[in-house]
């Protein structure tokens, strides 16, 4: 008998969670539609969405005329239901985002970080304090976050053990530091995997049938994502590309290697390279954002500067085709704060290297494309791990 009862809950959370994600993915969306993506009974539909109406997920959205017949009511996932937080630990700095329901962006904070190693209370702490303030920002009740993702730059193993060499961090129980200053659940994955999954839901990644997020910062990253049109079906893991070597013999990477593609594309390794060239002036800003920025901003015109993104486009361009002779992607979107800089400029160059380099049968379905969603987005990303699941819990892990 309590197996038979176990089936039947988990085929109503099952339930409850397709459809869930279906308006989630879609909404608003009417019952009818619901029936015909989700392949549900029109009776289960409308006992599913009752419950979900009743447990305040989803609400009524008004009414849409439909051909011939009776006008639908539209159905919608309610935003005020609860909020989430992201937070993005970064290299440089911490990004603390308040979300709503729906990923909407009610208020951000960011602090710096001084120079790696990074210790690690010390970063607990910034993050305990940028959320203090998103919270404080619109007197936010902490009650009302149900869920609280970080996305770290590294490897996240059972328990919120973080692996993150680039930050010096071994094993660094970084859950634990956290959970003193917080009562909502805490989610940790990997920045790049965050990052790849907000694309694939909001932003330039939506609709690939196979994509490969690339996370460019200090660091150089990469999130695989399957999704197509069903959203339940979003999977990514992510790979160490930035240590995959594109040059025998070449430049001294801080992983120990020599020739990793991180030691010609992060956004420290194309600064040091541009004060190699001849006639190269030196960068007076200080910290890797500010001084890409200034790079970028002298490659407009003729120079080293320019030979210097060049470069880097290059060696993009060369990984880049690694990914897709190794992967065949529909898309490969180049995001990360990084990203989001350099991307105006050195898109095209990217483009042809890969032309160049990938074998053209592949490379020829594959479009590269800068990400969406700026410099928020590995905190967006993050924010996007509790909402998975509540959506998975079919709405029953929050409240
Ligand atoms: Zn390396």
């Amino acid at each position: 008998m309590r197996a038979v009862r176990q089936t039947t809950r988990d085929l109503r959370r099952r339930n409850r969670a397709t459809l869930l994600s279906s308006l989630y993915l879609d909404g608003p969306v009417s019952r009818l539609e619901l029936g015909r993506e989700s392949g549900l009974s029109p009776a289960t539909v409308t006992n599913v969405v009752a419950e979900l109406i009743g447990d305040g997920v989803v609400a009524e959205a008004g009414l849409v005329e439909s051909d011939g017949g009776r006008p639908r009511t539209l159905l919608r996932i309610r935003s005020e239901f609860g909020q989430v937080i992201g937070v993005d630990v970064g290299e440089t700095r911490v990004r603390v985002g308040l979300f709503d329901c729906l990923l909407e962006t009610i208020a951000t904070v960011s602090h710096p970080l001084g120079g790696t190693p990074l210790d690690p209370e010390e970063v607990a702490g910034v993050v305990l304090t940028g959320i203090g303030d998103v919270l404080g920002q619109r007197g936010t009740d902490p009650a009302s976050v149900f869920g609280i993702g970080i996305g770290v730059p590294g490897a996240v193993r059972e328990g919120g053990i973080v692996h993150a060499p680039t930050l010096g961090w071994s094993g660094v129980g970084f859950a634990d530091l956290l959970r003193q200053g917080v009562s909502a659940p805490l989610y940790l994955d990997n920045c790049a995997r965050t990052l790849g999954q907000a694309e694939m839901w909001r932003g330039a990644g939506k609709g690939a049938e196979r994509a490969v997020i690339a996370l460019l910062g200090v660091g150089v990253g990469a999130a695989m994502a399957t999704g197509g049109d069903s959203f339940s079906g979003v999977s990514s893991t992510t790979a160490e590309w930035g240590h995959t070597v594109v040059q025998a013999g070449g430049l001294a990477c801080r992983c120990g290697s020599r020739g990793c593609l991180e030691a010609y594309t992060g956004s420290d390794a194309i600064v040091r390279a541009y004060h190699r060239l001849p006639g190269a002036e030196p960068i007076l800003a200080t910290g890797s954002e500010a001084m890409l920025a200034e790079l970028v901003e002298r490659a407009g015109s003729p120079g080293p500067a320019a030979a210097a993104l060049d470069r880097a486009a290059e060696y993009l361009g060369i990984g880049i085709a690694n990914l897709v002779n190794l992967l065949g992607p529909d898309r490969v979107v180049l995001a990360g704060w990084a990203g989001a800089m350099l991307g105006p400029a050195i898109l095209p160059a990217v483009r042809d290297a890969v032309g160049r380099h990938a074998l053209s049968y592949l490379s020829e379905q594959t479009e590269v494309v800068l990400g969406a969603l700026g410099t928020e987005a590995v905190a967006l990303g993050a924010a996007t791990l509790p909402i998975a699941e509540l959506l998975a819990s079919g709405g029953r892990s929050a409240g």
